[in-house]
């Protein structure tokens, strides 16, 4: 049964669902996490059945767009059957695109299952094409594996978006090689900012912060860049390059203010509805979820905590501190 939409104090619709599967990963990103990481207990997590009925129930509520995250989503025992299950939503037309942010490393083993459920356009993170680099950003990943994973989402007719983050000093030489390698293999390219999660200490942050500007104006040096009007009620601003054809998304929640436009949320594989990734703010919905086989709890709850969605974030690097900062990883709430 439909309910009426979920509209929040700033009437933005929220048509646009994220969900962290799982908060375990098999790499250990330098910006994402700590090499020794402390995971959530098994026990926490919602079963896939659980992140069903949740999905589910926002989906009757106008949200059109799912995207699976972590983590890495594809790490999650069984992650297929809650595909399957949400294609369900597909076929309905309740659901208009199925998604996820993938590291990329088991694609190999899902793509063409991913394809099969209706899985249309995937984002893949890679930040450097240099195998020694890739090792060192991720500590625990291996470029080949990565590059393997894209073929095989493109063998099963899968669109690739490539996500990069933009890191002083560590991937500022390979701009124009990510750049050229995504033209030649037809990915589109988004370059995110890095964002002040985890706990990973000020000075390192502002070590690591390359503001887009200065990558857009490097890009400027050797392509022409045409501005786009697309936006996807998202952070993302984009340009297409004259000389190339290729379209290139810019992530900058730290120079650029893209809340008045928010449609999304995120949920936790435990069940915690975030309305901000730069707020603290957080709604339990687990709790209603297991309260009853009813949704009528569920329901309140998911209005209640949209009710409560600020106007906007807080992330600032100006003046060289950094505020607004998160304590928890990204990979708590997904990227
Ligand atoms: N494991 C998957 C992956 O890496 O694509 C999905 C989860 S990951 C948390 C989602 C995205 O967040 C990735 O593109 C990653 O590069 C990005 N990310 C992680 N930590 C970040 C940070 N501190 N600042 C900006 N982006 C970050
Ligand atoms: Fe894992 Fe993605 Fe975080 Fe890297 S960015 S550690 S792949 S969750």
């Amino acid at each position: 049964m439909m309910q009426p939409p979920l509209i929040d104090p700033f009437a933005r619709a929220i048509s646009y669902l994220r969900i962290s599967v799982t908060d375990r990963c098999d790499f250990r990103c330098a910006y994402c996490m700590t090499e020794h990481m402390t995971f959530l207990p098994k026990a926490d997590l919602l079963t896939l059945e659980e992140l069903d009925r949740l999905c589910s129930a926002f989906i009757t509520m106008g949200v059109e767009k799912l995207r699976i995250t972590g983590g890495e989503p594809l790490v999650r025992k069984g992650i297929l059957t809650f595909f399957e299950a949400m294609a369900r939503h597909l076929q309905s037309g309740a659901l208009k695109e199925l998604t996820l942010t993938t590291n990329g490393s088991q694609l190999r083993k899902y793509a063409r299952d991913l394809a099969a459920v209706g899985v249309k356009r995937i984002n893949v993170s890679v930040d450097t094409l240099d195998d020694a680099k890739f090792a060192e950003i991720t500590r625990w990943g291996r470029l080949s594996q990565v590059l393997d994973g894209i073929a095989a989402a493109k063998e099963a007719g899968l669109q690739v978006k490539i996500n990069a983050v933009a890191l002083k000093g560590f991937n500022e030489s390979e701009l124009f090689r990510l750049t050229e390698w995504c033209a030649r293999d037809g990915h589109d390219l988004t370059f995110i900012e890095v964002m002040p999660m985890g706990d990973m200490g000020e000075a390192q942050r502002l070590d690591q912060y390359w503001p887009l500007k200065e990558l857009r104006a490097e890009l400027a040096t050797r392509f022409t860049l045409v501005d786009l009007p697309d936006r996807t009620g998202g952070p993302a601003r984009y340009v297409r390059l004259a000389e190339t054809g290729q379209r290139i998304g810019f992530i900058t929640p730290l120079t650029h203010n893209f809340c008045e436009s928010c449609n999304r949320v995120r949920l936790t594989c435990t069940g915690e509805l975030y309305m901000c990734l730069g707020q603290e703010d957080v709604a339990d919905l687990r709790a209603p979820l297991r309260a009853s086989a009813d949704d009528t709890a569920l329901h309140q709850a998911i209005r209640a905590a949209i009710a409560r969605k600020p106007k906007g974030h807080d992330f600032d690097y100006s003046r060289q501190a950094v505020k607004g900062q998160m304590t928890r990883h990204m990979s708590h709430t997904g990227g």
